[in-house]
């Protein structure tokens, strides 16, 4: 029989760490990251195909109608989407699919009972996020309340139960980063 895959959520606000997290596990050889369609602006630096797949609203909604994504939301004004087939043929070929999402696609994803291990990275607080998003100067003093506030939702929701069962399995507060590495990578090869 040949080897089946395993499907890794992570999720976390923006400035948690979850993004160093999945850097650092996608440097194993059988660590596949999921591409995902976006319609917001191309930040400096991003690729193409390599960090999101670019798309306009209508090649999204367009998409979306033909039932290509797993899971999509709407977060801060633009659509993210994964992208179905890559996660198929990943967990074919026996790979680990690491997807970072955000908590309403988690929902989806554990409303449809789609089997997987789910991780949020936490901050160790609310002022510790603020203070790292200032600290990183990408967003301005508007911005960075934005997704201090959607922080907060999904801290809050990151703790909701689905049909009985945790949103996620575990949550993990990143106090350091090796360390919530180690501890994630233990979770996920144990
Ligand atoms: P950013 O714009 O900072 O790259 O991402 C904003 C949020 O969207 C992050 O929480 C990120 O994890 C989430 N996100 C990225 N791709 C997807 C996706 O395909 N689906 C969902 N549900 N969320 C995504």
């Amino acid at each position: 029989m040949t080897d089946v895959g395993k499907l890794v959520v992570i999720s976390g606000p923006s400035g948690a760490g979850k993004t160093s997290v999945c850097r650092a596990l996608k440097q194993h050889p059988a660590v596949e990251f999921s591409v995902s369609a976006t319609t917001r602006a191309r930040r400096e630096g991003e690729r193409d195909g390599v960090d999101y797949h670019f798309l306009t609203r209508e090649d999204f909604q367009r998409r979306l109608s033909e039932n290509q994504f797993l899971e999509w939301a709407s977060y801060n004004g633009n659509l993210y989407g994964t992208p179905r087939w890559p996660m198929d043929a990943a967990l074919a070929r026996g790979l680990t699919f690491l997807v970072e999402i955000e908590v309403k696609g988690t929902r989806q994803l554990r409303e449809r009972g789609t089997p997987g291990l789910y991780v949020f990275i936490a901050p160790p607080s609310i002022d510790e996020l603020r203070r790292r998003l200032l600290h990183r100067g990408s967003n301005d003093a508007v911005e960075i309340e934005q997704r201090v506030r959607i922080a907060e939702h999904e801290l809050a929701a990151a703790r909701e139960h689905i049909g009985g069962q945790p949103l996620y399995d575990h949550i993990i507060e990143n106090r350091d980063l090796d360390e919530t590495i180690r501890r994630v990578k233990e979770l996920l090869w144990p």
